[in-house]
């Protein structure tokens, strides 16, 4: 089902939630509403849901495929939902919980008990839980209970799933796991689904294509590989990654900022350019083009790279490098080794220079 938001605004008493909003979903789509908290990401969720309405100036329209469901109530929507917190019956068992929105169906669609059942083992089945359908949610890890809150949101075969941080409240192992999990769901199941995250892991590696929020504002809807590498703005550029900063004035082709000069193809003046820790690499000798000495002052292996911290006289801020471990074996790499830093690619966006409150 695709669902297309079209000038969705919401204030709250006079403070605004969401400037007016609008966004295409395909029918089929995984995304990933990403943003720092209180960006709008779970009022905009709602306000699909139905369970917040948008507000009436400037008429906003809501669409599921070609049904106007501005004004449909939220049980009127075929929509499944999964909360942070699990939201599980307690004095039910895992089996009950998941069959329980079939059970209170009017009588004219409710399926048959014998379908009910049939139903629910294959749900288990899909989440994994069939041997636990007799406990209790008491008697479930936090991982467990939160497939069951899957299973039972896709008992009733909704056509849009969304998701308020659905994982927020598990350990990293068990929100890997069961991000895989959801994605494989949803891949086989073919629902759209929405879910929101304020972590750019998550969004990065689950989503079809994510939307990024800041302040009530859509900043920039795209994959994650086009959001990675081709950030429209500063915003989304630093709040997807780390970020090195280096800041200093140009002059006839030459950037330089204290004892530091790097070659680059810009006009004169301040400039600022942005880089993540991948696109910094580590040199013995300073080249030609760049003379960017460096001091290492931590290193940690952070699986399949390793991190390397590094500090100069002319840095602000310390950089931060990721580099292979086949480099950092090559290089010798222990801490208070100088080297240079050589960019292999940056970043700049002219218009947003940041803020002093941004940079401290
Ligand atoms: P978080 O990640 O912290 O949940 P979020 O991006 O989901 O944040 P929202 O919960 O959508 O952000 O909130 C957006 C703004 O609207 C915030 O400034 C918040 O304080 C405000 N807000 C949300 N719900 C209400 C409400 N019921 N009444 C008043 N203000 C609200």
């Amino acid at each position: 089902m695709s669902i297309r938001l079209q000038n969705i605004a919401k204030h709250f008493g006079t403070s605004r939630a969401l400037e007016p909003v609008n966004l295409d979903i395909r029918d089929g789509e995984l995304i990933g509403l990403l943003g720092p908290s209180g960006s709008g990401k779970t009022t905009l969720l709602r306000i699909i849901a139905g369970l917040e309405s948008a507000d009436r100036e400037p008429a906003g329209r809501i669409l599921f495929g070609n049904r106007d469901v501005t004004n449909l109530h939220v049980r009127d929507r075929r929509i499944g939902f999964v909360f942070q917190h699990y939201a599980l019956f307690r004095h039910m068992t895992v089996f009950d919980n998941v069959a329980f929105g079939l059970t209170v169906m009017p009588r004219k669609s409710r399926p048959t008990s014998g379908e009910i059942r049939a139903r629910v083992h294959r749900l288990l089945e899909m989440v994994k839980l069939e041997e636990l359908a007799n406990r209790y949610p008491a008697q479930l890890s936090g991982g467990q209970q939160q497939r069951v809150s899957l299973a039972r949101a896709l008992a009733l075969r909704p056509e849009v799933l969304l998701l308020d941080e659905p994982f927020g409240a598990l350990d990293a192992k068990v929100r890997q796991e069961l991000r895989r999990w959801l994605r494989h769901l949803h891949d086989e199941l073919n629902f759209t689904s929405v879910f929101v995250t304020h972590d750019q892991e998550e969004a990065l590696e689950l989503s079809d294509r994510v939307v990024v929020m800041s302040n009530g504002r859509i900043e920039q809807i795209d994959t994650p590989d086009t959001l990675y590498r081709t950030p429209t703005n500063r915003f989304v550029f630093e709040f997807l990654g780390d970020v090195n900063h280096l800041e200093g004035s140009v002059r006839d082709g030459v950037l330089t900022c204290g004892d530091a000069r790097l070659a680059v193809d810009l006009p004169d003046g301040a400039e600022e350019l942005l880089l993540r820790p991948h696109e910094v690499e580590l040199v013995e000798t300073a080249t030609a083009k760049a003379h960017l000495p460096v001091t290492v002052t931590a290193i940690s292996p952070v699986g399949a790279e390793v991190r390397v911290e590094l500090e100069a006289d002319w840095l602000g801020e310390p950089w931060l490098a990721t580099v292979r471990h086949a480099d950092y074996e090559r290089l010798r790499l222990t801490r208070g080794m100088r080297l240079f830093a050589v960019p292999r690619r940056w970043h700049r966006f002219p218009d947003e220079r940041s803020t002093p409150e941004s940079k401290r």
